[in-house]
């Protein structure tokens, strides 16, 4: 009998961001992954009384825009950080506070959505375009097919 289970695997880090160390702390994880991934272990269900064999893989990681930065190797910072529009987006300098803002993101919202009408509450322009064409897979691999990353620890 095939069973399936979901197994929530947490790390929350203290005070300090770890930054690029994070795979340091993540190194274990994917090495159990991928023994998981490519052979099994037994494992014993208390539940049941019985052993199985125990078949995993990562499904998908929650995480904040930082750590997005550091998993990733995404840029998080300056004029093209939106990981969603990348070419497409459109970003502002405030003047005070200097910060980065980015825009039209009501885009993104269903059509006709009072919000895109909303001048005022934006940057004082009506969205009327829809979301960017999200790529295709091909279009994803041809991205990141050459990516030249290196690792941190
Ligand atoms: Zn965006």
């Amino acid at each position: 009998m095939k069973r399936k289970y979901m197994m929530l695997s947490m790390m929350i880090s203290g005070p300090k961001q770890l930054g690029n160390d994070i795979d340091v702390y993540l190194s274990p994880l994917i090495e159990d992954l991928k023994l998981m991934w490519d052979q099994s272990v037994e494992v014993f269900d208390e539940f049941a009384n019985e052993t199985f064999k125990l078949h995993a893989m990562l499904f998908c990681t929650i995480n904040n825009f930082l750590a997005y930065g550091n998993l990733l190797g995404y840029s998080v910072k300056g004029h093209k950080a939106c990981p969603i529009c990348e070419e497409d987006i459109v970003s502002q300098q405030l003047k005070h506070g200097n910060k980065t803002i980015y825009l039209r993101h009501q885009r993104f919202l269903r059509s006709h959505h009072p919000y895109q009408m909303l001048k005022k509450a934006f940057n004082g322009h009506q969205e009327t375009n829809g979301p960017p064409t999200p790529l295709t897979g091909v279009e994803v691999y041809e991205k990141v097919n050459n990516i030249d990353h290196t690792f941190g620890k």
